[in-house]
């Protein structure tokens, strides 16, 4: 009799797993996810670096052999599934609490199925920490030089792109994903990757989706009707989230830092245009913002302009309006608090990766005013690098003459006959404010400030340790052009 209970119980709970072994693993998933939001690290070194290039590899692998998207189809089978298992229901051919079941079931398991093979990744520590990087502030200081010069970047690199560059440009960014892995903190080359047209590209357009990357195939998608100008950039961008980058403002800065290190100008054009309309809309509340509208070239704009007809006239507004809506709230429970701004947040990433890798650079460029008489240098020396200004212009010096853009011999006839080198003397220029100049309460106490800073500080010489047995201070007034009020008269 025992026996038989025992057996009975045995066979009870086995049912029950059966039944709800989908709602214990989505469980489960849901608890773990409270517990990776507070283990990033964890998360960093076991999922996005060991779990997941494993299974990127090995979905990749699959999906890569088939030309059509997967995932479109996939999502289409269900849908239909659901469907017809209702019209069953109506039929009464099956019972409605077995449906229910299966459907609840199937929900349950795409849940954990799309964190296992994907969605972890949004817990993993954000970009600055992986790389390693300083924040700084953005304040309108860094952030003006930077409008300008991606202003200047967009005029010059301009190009149109034709729809017969499409397999070349895929060639070109995965190249460029291989050279710059390293410097962004990416595990190259993590699978295979087809770009892939949407199914229902029309429709997707309507909600205002360029592309997407579906997780469960581990395949990205562009949308048919992109533009071509958008598609290394867009491209970029799907492709960063197959690298395990779920954050849509880390995806963009991945993309936009892929295009502009490439060499090839569709690229870089695509990079810096998508880039700028990033940072023209953060600009737009700017007093001088108009100033800075009116550098970009007028062809940038015709295509800032046809853009932005184009894509209004794919939209439906409201379908894009819901999509928007909806694609707000997940990112937010994805513990991507900004939501849908999070894409323009690529403007502060931008920002720190200038202000980080200006932090160790050492460079120069030469600018030949009258050549080979007055040669401006313009060292470009990072906050973390010695400024041994001394040293480093003797490379400089160096590098000219084994160009031949220099002669280090001296100038002097009577001297070069016994090829006597040149001297060379550094000459400071200290720019001094005289005193025939009204100022204002405020401008006075600002220049009080600053003699005061150089009483303390130590002077330039030493700053930019140059030698102080060849440097001369030359003290040169700054002059400002201000109305006389009252001359002085003659007297007769
Ligand atoms: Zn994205």
């Amino acid at each position: 009799m025992q026996n038989n209970s025992k057996k009975r119980w045995i066979v009870r709970i086995r049912k029950i797993i059966l039944y709800a072994w989908p709602f214990i693993l989505s469980l489960f998933v849901f608890l773990s996810i409270k517990f990776s939001i507070r283990n990033p690290p964890l998360i960093e070194h076991y999922y996005s670096k060991g779990i997941y290039p494993a299974i990127a590899k090995f979905l990749s692998f699959f999906s890569n052999i088939v030309p059509f998207s997967l995932w479109d189809v996939f999502w289409v089978l269900i849908i239909l599934l659901i469907i017809s298992g209702l019209i069953l229901v109506l039929f009464k051919k099956i019972k409605p609490g077995w449906y229910i079941l299966k459907t609840l079931q199937l929900l349950a398991l795409f849940y954990s199925f799309f964190y296992i093979v994907w969605g972890y990744n949004y817990f993993r520590p954000k970009i600055e920490k992986r790389i390693g990087w300083q924040m700084p502030k953005t304040d309108s200081m860094i952030f003006r030089p930077i409008l300008d010069s991606i202003i200047k970047q967009t005029n010059s690199n301009y190009i149109s792109i034709a729809l017969s560059d499409y397999s070349k440009i895929d060639t070109l960014v995965e190249e460029s994903y291989r050279k710059n892995s390293a410097e962004l903190g990416i595990n190259y080359p993590n699978g295979r990757r087809r770009p892939k047209t949407m199914l229902f590209s029309s429709f997707y357009g309507e909600l205002g989706l360029n592309g997407y990357f579906g997780p469960f195939f581990n395949e990205i998608h562009v949308n048919y009707y992109l533009l071509p100008l958008d598609y290394p950039f867009v491209l970029a961008h799907e492709k960063a989230h197959q690298f395990g980058i779920t954050s849509e403002a880390e995806a963009n800065f991945v993309a936009f830092v892929i295009c502009i290190k490439s060499e090839d100008q569709r690229l870089k054009y695509s990079g810096y245009l998508s880039l700028l309309l990033y940072f023209l809309k953060d600009a737009s509340h700017m007093k001088d913002y108009k100033e800075y509208f009116n550098k970009i070239d007028m062809r940038v704009i015709s295509d800032f302009r046809f853009r932005q007809k184009y894509y209004q006239g794919l939209e439906n507004k409201s379908l894009s309006k819901m999509q928007s809506a909806a694609y707000n709230s997940y990112l937010k429970v994805n513990n991507i608090e900004k939501g849908v701004k999070n894409y323009n947040q690529v403007v502060s990433l931008v920002i720190s990766w200038y202000y980080n890798s200006n932090l160790n650079r050492i460079d120069y460029q030469v600018n030949q005013i009258i050549p080979g008489v007055l040669i401006r240098v313009d060292f470009h020396i990072g906050f973390k690098v010695e400024p041994k200004i001394n040293l480093y212009f003797k490379e400089v010096l160096e590098d000219m003459t084994a160009s031949g853009e220099i002669k280090l011999e001296s100038t002097f006839d009577s001297l070069k006959k016994h090829s006597m080198p040149a001297d060379f003397k550094y000459i400071l220029i200290d720019r001094i404010m005289p005193n025939d100049y009204k100022l204002s309460g405020l401008e006075n106490v600002t220049l009080a400030l600053h003699r005061l800073s150089r009483l303390l500080c130590i002077s330039d010489v030493k700053a930019l340790q140059l030698d102080s047995t060849n440097t001369i201070e030359e003290r040169v007034p700054i002059t400002i052009d201000q109305p006389v009020e009252r001359r002085i008269s003659r007297l007769r």
